[in-house]
Order: structure tokens, then sequence, then C-alpha cells
């Protein structure tokens, strides 16, 4: 028995039962033969009326967006294929992010302190060899997803929604006015269906299919971990802080290997997590849970016997370079991990979910008022963002390709260099970065002031990343210039709104907003 298994299989819930089915998804998307669904179809005959404004598919993030809505007056139901409970283990946030659930009235400030079950600071970002920096505020806060979605759920149930748990998606027909929804053995009819089902959403991968047929992740992120106790035995002050992102080896594996650490209600969570492709001789999650098993004692300075494992955890997290994902077809849009909303880099779903929550509820409540919920009018909801697009490239520059020879510290030289200058520009720079935020003016700052820094390592990046990747990139990095000179032109013009349709305003409303989150300018707000 290998020392994962043999790990795994001691801790309560079997997460080894649980790891291997997540390999076997992963063996499935390396090799190329995850089915391609096919759910969802069309119709050109018209429903006699709808029973439902909103459908939700996924009710993990889905009660968020669900008790906005139903709170603004809108019938809403929740699908969810098992019970609507939040995992055990804490999402880490930022105090901003976090905020908007009262600043929209989902929670009142009393819930929303109930729902933090912990708060650290300081919090490093360090890597081998190379820089160490300290931030304070940034994702240092863990909410108690248990406590957060029974709070939702609640306030859901009260507004008037309603939940079907252990009733799965099936499938949906769109028709010209709504969509027939099959799921549990029941026919729902609503005006809209959200898609909120996660990264391997049946919905999004036919739509991802029908856009690009064929089409693989562009990236991974493996990640594994666990919850301990026992940090402290040797040093009372162990658990104190968090590592937001820290490397103390070079690459091995073909992979550059990262690390994070939280403290926890219950301990101390570590998670190695590497941006990898998906080739076939990847390694499984399983190698990568060895690896981190024979490590961790390294990183943390404890013996692994010293440690009581409460929780294991790891994922697959598949990134396309087109996302957010457009919608497939009228009245059907994707919201939280399954549009590809998140950074590449941190994967933070839920602060990107609370980060996008205005807008989105915004968004949707003027498309279901002025009944623009055909594909195109969608698709301004989940438009081009540059921010996300431009993050593609670290991601990739972190990544080492199977065939690639890197110099073995190559990667950590790169972002110490990076690091460096945004260190020395100061935290209007370096925060909203770690927070998933890029912005035009410290972007480019930072590019140049690391061009001639530290030119060689970054001559070095170029031929890693790729002439292709570069010259996408480089457009992109154009859009986000162009998204910030017109979001500020775009802030001036609140005056002449009255003289529009109010079709019209939708489209300028998603706009402004598109330019406003695609140009990083909200985290100014
Ligand atoms: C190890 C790990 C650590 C993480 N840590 C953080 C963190 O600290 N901070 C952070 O912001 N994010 C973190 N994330 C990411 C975060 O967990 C996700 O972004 C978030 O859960 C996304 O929510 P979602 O509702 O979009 O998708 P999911 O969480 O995947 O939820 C999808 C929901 O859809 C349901 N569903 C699926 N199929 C069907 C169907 N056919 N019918 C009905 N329902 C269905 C599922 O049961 C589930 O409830 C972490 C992720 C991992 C893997």
């Amino acid at each position: 028995m290998g020392v994962t298994e043999q790990i795994l299989s001691q801790i309560a819930g079997n997460p080894w039962a649980g790891l291997q089915r997540a390999d076997g998804l992963w063996t499935d998307i390396r090799e190329g033969t995850r089915p391609i669904p096919s759910l969802v179809d069309t119709e050109s005959t018209a429903l006699n009326g709808t029973d439902w404004d909103v459908v939700i598919a996924g009710a993990t993030l889905g009660v968020v967006i669900g008790t906005a809505l139903v709170q603004r007056g809108w019938r809403v139901l929740l699908l969810e294929r098992g019970e609507l409970r939040g995992r055990e283990q804490e999402w880490n946030i930022s105090r901003k992010e976090l905020q908007t659930l009262v600043r929209l009235g989902l929670l009142t400030e009393a819930e929303l302190e109930e729902a933090i079950a912990s708060q650290y600071n300081p919090a490093r970002v360090a890597f081998h060899e190379g820089v160490e920096l300290w931030v304070e505020d940034v994702l240092n806060i863990g909410v108690d997803p248990v406590t957060l979605l029974d709070q939702l759920k609640t306030k859901f149930l009260v507004a008037g929604g309603r939940l079907l748990e252990q009733t799965a998606f099936e499938g949906a027909t769109v028709q010209p006015n709504g969509v027939t929804i099959r799921a549990g053995g029941q026919v729902l009819t609503s005006r809209l269906l959200l898609d909120m089902m996660g990264h391997f959403s049946p919905i999004a991968a036919q739509a991802r299919h029908v856009q690009q047929p064929g089409a693989q992740p562009d990236g991974i992120c493996l990640v594994v971990g666990t919850c301990a106790e026992g940090f402290t035995a040797n040093n009372p002050k162990a658990n104190d802080s968090g590592d937001l992102m820290a490397s103390f080896a070079p690459i091995r594996n073909q992979c550059q290997y990262f690390w994070e650490a939280f403290p926890a209600k219950d301990g101390r969570t570590t998670y190695l997590f590497t941006y990898i492709d998906s080739a076939a001789e990847r390694q499984s999650l399983e190698a990568l849970f060895d690896d981190y098993f024979e490590l961790l004692p390294e990183y943390q300075g404890i013996e692994r016997s010293q440690l009581d494992f409460k929780r294991a955890l790891f994922g697959v997290l598949p990134c396309y370079r087109q996302s957010p994902l457009k919608p497939g077809w009228d009245r059907i849009l994707q919201v939280g991990d399954s549009s590809g909303t998140q950074s590449p880099l941190s994967f933070g779903g839920f602060g990107a979910l609370l980060r996008h929550l205005p807008r989105l509820v915004e968004g949707l409540d003027e498309a279901l008022t002025v009944d623009c919920l055909d594909q195109k009018s969608l698709g301004l909801i989940n438009g081009y963002q540059p921010t996300i697009a431009v993050t593609w490239l670290f991601q990739r520059a972190m990544r080492v390709g199977l065939d690639q020879k890197l110099g073995a510290n190559q990667v950590n030289e790169m972002l110490s260099a990076v690091f460096r200058v945004m260190e020395a520009s100061g935290e209007a720079t370096l925060k909203p970065f770690l927070q998933d935020v890029v912005q035009f003016p410290a972007l480019a700052s930072t590019m140049l002031k690391t061009g001639f820094a530290a030119p060689l390592t970054v001559a070095k990046v170029l031929p890693q990343v790729g002439l292709p990747a570069l010259l996408r990139w480089t457009g992109h990095y154009a859009g986000l210039g162009a998204y910030s000179l017109l979001s500020l032109i775009s802030r001036g013009g609140a005056d002449v709104e009255l003289k529009f349709s109010p079709k019209t305003l939708f489209y300028l409303h998603r706009w402004k907003e598109l330019l406003e989150y695609g140009a990083g300018m909200d985290y100014d707000d």
C-alpha cells in the first residue's frame, strides 16, 4: 500500500475512494476519452408559459445567485444532484470580496462574521533561492462553506425560492420563449437556465465542443493537500501566518511545484499545486499526493508522524484560453466555475463569483426585465475580459513542457524577478495581482521594469512559452489597454442614458460593466 492510500484511507469520509474517482476523470482527460455530452437541443415550437423565471442547475454557488435573484422578485428554482451543503474545508478569500454579500443585502454584518471560521495575517510569497515577501489582508479570511451555504439556503427559501435536492439535471430543450428542463424524472419550464454545475458541467462541455470541436483544456492545475493538526508541536507560532504561493525546490518531474498554506479553524491547510498540460504521460493525482507527503515535512519543518490529518483535498482544475465561455444557445448561461470566469492562476472560484456578483445580478435582473435572453445578449454578461485573458501567459510561463529542457530554477528565477519589481512598486501593484486582478498600468510598468532589471531571465521565457502564445498575448495586452481607456471614458457617460430604449440601455450597461471588470478597474471602487 502506497503512502497516499495509507493516509487517505484512514481519514473520515474515505477520501481515498474520491481520489481514485478524480484520478479516473484525470485519466480520461489525458487520454481524450471523455464522452461529449449532448443534453441540450432546440425546438421551434413555443411553450404555453413558463413555471419559473430562472432555473439554476448546481446549487453550491447557485444558491448565492439564486438568493440575490429571488430577493429581487424572480421565480427561482435550484436543482442540486446531491444535497445543498458546503464542504467542510474553508474557502479562503479577501475581506473586500466577501463584503459583497453584505453590500447586496444577502447577509447582515453579524451573519457574515458568523460564517468566518478563521482569519490570519500576514501571508508570504516566496520562491526557491529568490524573493521572499509578506503581505497583509490577502486571502486571509477562511469562510466556513457549511455555515455560509446554510444561511443562504434559509434566505433563499424564506424569500420564496424552491430547492430540489437529489435531483440531477438531465437535459434541456431551448424553445423560442423558454427552456424545457428535464431533471430527476420531472419536466420544468423556465425563461432562463443558469448552468452552475462546475468545471465538468455537461452543458458547458457541449457548448465548448460546438464552439471548438474536440477542444482539450488548454491548461490544467493539479492540486492536492490536507488539513491537519500538529504543526505547532515544535513551534507554537508555526500556524500564525500563511503562504499564498511558495516554492522551495527547482523543477521536478517536468513540473514546478508550488505550495499554499492557510491557518484553518481546525488545523492548518497545506496545498501542493502545479500547472501542466493534459498530455497522456503526465502524473496522476495519486503520484502528486505521494510527492506531497514526501515533501511536506521539508516544507513545514515537521515530521509527518507529528501530524493528525483531518481532511484530504484535491482537484483537477481545467482551464481554457477561450474564457469566459460564450453561451452556446439562447436562454442558457454559464455562471461560476462552468463559465471559466475565475483566474487560471488561483482558481479561486468562490472569490471570483463574489467579485463578479454585483454585475452578474444586475445583468441577469435587467436581462429578465427587458427580455434580453438570447445568446447574443447573454454573451455580453459573459463577454471577453482581457484581465483574465492576459493571465494566461503567466500560467504558461510557470508550466514546463514534457520535452522542454529548462534551467532547473528557471521558473523560480522568473517569478522572483517579477515579484521583486512588484514589491518595489508598492501595494497598489502587488495586491490586485495577488487578488486575481491584472490592471494595465501595473502590468505595463512591471513588465518594463522587469525587462530592465532581469533581461536574461525575461529572454528565457520567450522560447519557453513560444511565439504563437506570445503574439496572442500581445493582442490581449492591447485589449487590456483599450478596455482601460474606454472604461475611463465610459465613467462619464451616465447622463445620456435617459434617451435610450430599455433594450439599448441593457446593452450599454453590459458594455460599461464589461469594460470596467475586463480592465480590472472594479478593484478600485
Ligand atoms: C482543493 C480546492 C481548494 C479550493 N480553495 C478555494 C479557496 O480557498 N477559495 C476560493 O475562492 N475557491 C477555492 N476553490 C474553488 C472553489 O471551490 C470553486 O471555485 C467553487 O466551488 C465553484 O463553485 P461552483 O458552484 O461554480 O461549482 P462546484 O463547486 O463544482 O459546484 C457544482 C454544483 O453542481 C452540482 N451538480 C453537478 N452536476 C449536476 C447535475 N447534473 N445536476 C444538478 N446538480 C449538479 C454539484 O453537486 C455541485 O453542487 C478550491 C477548489 C479546490 C478543488
